[in-house]
């Protein structure tokens, strides 16, 4: 079901103890009159005792990446039966520092979108255009190929358990947000094509979030927009205080 979602992607930052100091902070400071679904993705190495600290709370825990394959000879990799081994239900997929640095393709995301599905998890998958495709007004066309290559083979059904991100490539970690019109019209046109592809339902009922430099000073000018249902939050998200305040402006 559509709802307002707020997750913090922590990238790879933070150790274990860094990571209890911070969820006990924000424990502390999380707005309780707030109907908005919590999630945070630490690193792997984190997830164990995060399921664990948080488990008296709404707080969710995902992951920010996993494995294609079910098992095997993959050194360095995490699989899906793996992350749900310490709880963890929910993992983003197809970030652009995935797609950058690590090479996968659309091909590669849809396998890892199946997999997952396949292990009944929630999927966040994000989306998002170079600044080259912004110049050359090809911005929607990158998104439609990537929504198209990375998720519309799936199933109708399937739909309940995915969650957008659009995430402007040149708004990440750089500053530069986004503008609310920018964002608003991306929105739309995403749940266009999946109205397009699925109807209505799937449509109305598909949550999608912004990420690319999500601050306390913007959050709440995003979030208002009509197809705006939160965010994913990188830099802000390493510090309680930023967080919940971005928090507070849903
Ligand atoms: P940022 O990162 O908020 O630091 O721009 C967002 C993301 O990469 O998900």
């Amino acid at each position: 079901m559509r709802h307002s979602i707020v997750a913090g992607n922590w990238k790879m930052h933070k150790t274990v103890s860094e990571t209890h100091a911070f969820l006990d902070d924000l424990i502390e400071k999380l707005p309780t009159d707030k109907e908005v679904e919590v999630i945070i993705a630490p690193p792997f190495t984190s997830l164990f005792s995060a399921v664990h600290h948080l488990e008296h709370t709404n707080i969710v825990v995902a992951a920010q990446n996993m494995h294609q394959a079910e098992g095997g000879a993959f050194t360095g990799e995490i699989s899906a039966q793996m992350l749900k081994g310490v709880g963890v239900e929910t993992v983003i997929i197809g970030h652009s520092e995935r797609r950058h640095y690590f090479h996968e393709t659309d091909a590669i995301l849809a396998d890892k979108v199946n997999t997952a599905l396949n292990h009944n998890m929630r999927v966040i998958y994000c989306i998002g255009e170079e600044l080259k495709d912004r110049q050359n007004k090809q911005y929607l066309n990158v998104i439609f190929n990537q929504l198209k290559d990375g998720l519309f083979h799936l199933k109708k059904e399937a739909w309940t358990n995915i969650v957008i991100a659009y995430e402007p490539v040149w708004a990440i970690g750089t500053g530069e947000t986004a503008s609310p019109e920018q964002v608003q019209e991306m929105h739309a046109f995403i749940r266009r094509e999946i109205e397009r592809e699925y109807g209505n339902e799937t449509a109305i009922n598909t949550s999608i979030l912004y990420g690319g430099s999500v601050k306390p000073s913007n959050a709440e000018e995003l979030f208002s927009q009509e197809d705006v249902d939160g965010g994913l939050i990188g830099g802000a998200a390493l510090q309680a205080e930023d967080f919940t305040a971005i928090i507070e402006a849903i």
